[in-house]
C-alpha cells in the first residue's frame, strides 16, 4: 500500500525525534551513569551546614558562615546567565536528606555544595568530591580552577570520587566542594578575606559555565559508573 508510506515515514520520524534526548540533560538519573550535563540553565547552590550545625570551626572561622558567603557570591557570579537556587539563604539548619529532595525537584539542574575543610595543620588546598559519572567533568573543572587560585596546596586530596549523601543520592549531577582548610594558618588568613572568597566563587562559576557550554569535551575519559546503594547517615565519610 504505497499511499501509507509517507505516513509511516512521518510517524517514524516523530518517534525518532521523541527518543532523542540530550545526553546527560533534562532527565533524572539514579546512578548518574550517563554523559555529563551540557546546556543546563539551573544551578542549585548548597551552602553546607547551617543553624545548629556549624561545620568546622578553626582559627576564629566558622564553616557554615563562610560556605553561605561563597554560595551567595557564586549566585551573583552565575546570574543572570543561570537560574540559581540557594538551598539556604540564612543561618538555617537543613537536613542532608531534605537537601537531596530539594535538588530532585529540578531535573534539569546541577547541584554544587560548598564547604570548607578541617584537618591537620599542614594540610591546605581545595578538594572536590563526586561520585557519579555524569558529575566527573564538572568536578574536574571545579578542582582545576580552584587549584589555580589556591596558593597553598599540601596534603590535600584534590579530585576525589566518594559516595556521600550529596554526591550519590541526588538524581541530578552533583558535586561537593571543600574550598580550603580552615586549620591551615596561611589558607585560613586568606579565606577570612572577602577578596579571596570572591576568587573562589569566580573559579567555581567559570567551571560551571564551561561545563554548560562544552559538556564533557576535553575532560578525558569519563570514569565507569559504580552501582552502589544510596549513602546513609551512618556511612563513614572516609
Ligand atoms: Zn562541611
Amino acid at each position: 500500500m504505497p499511499h501509507l508510506r509517507p505516513w509511516f515515514a512521518l510517524v517514524l520520524l516523530a518517534l525518532l525525534a521523541s527518543c532523542q534526548s540530550q545526553p546527560g540533560n533534562g532527565k533524572r538519573s539514579t546512578y548518574g551513569d550517563r554523559p555529563g550535563p551540557q546546556g543546563f540553565k539551573t544551578v542549585i547552590v548548597d551552602a553546607g551546614h547551617g543553624g545548629k550545625d556549624s561545620g568546622a570551626r578553626a582559627r576564629g572561622l566558622v564553616e557554615k558562615q563562610l560556605a553561605l558567603d561563597v554560595a551567595k557570591r557564586l549566585r551573583s557570579e552565575l546570574w543572570p546567565g543561570f537560574k540559581v537556587v540557594l538551598m539556604r539563604e540564612s543561618d538555617r539548619f537543613v537536613e542532608l536528606d531534605s537537601r537531596v529532595s530539594i535538588a530532585n525537584r529540578y531535573p534539569d539542574a546541577i547541584l554544587v555544595s560548598i564547604h570548607f575543610n578541617y584537618g591537620s595543620r599542614r594540610r591546605a588546598g581545595p578538594e572536590t568530591y563526586y561520585w557519579r559519572s555524569d558529575s566527573y567533568a564538572l568536578a574536574k573543572r571545579v578542582q582545576r580552577n580552584l587549584s589555580a587560585v589556591a596558593p597553598y596546596e599540601s596534603g590535600n586530596a584534590g579530585l576525589v570520587r566518594r559516595r556521600l549523601r550529596l554526591t550519590r543520592n541526588p538524581s541530578i549531577p552533583c558535586i561537593l566542594v571543600e574550598c580550603g582548610y580552615l586549620t591551615h594558618a596561611s589558607e585560613a588568613r586568606l579565606v577570612a578575606t572577602s577578596s579571596y572568597r570572591e576568587k573562589l566563587a569566580d573559579a567555581i562559576a567559570k567551571a560551571i559555565r564551561d561545563q554548560s557550554t562544552y559538556g564533557d569535551a576535553g575532560m578525558g575519559p569519563i570514569p565507569r559508573p559504580i552501582y552502589a546503594p544510596p549513602s546513609r547517615a551512618g556511612d563513614a565519610r572516609g
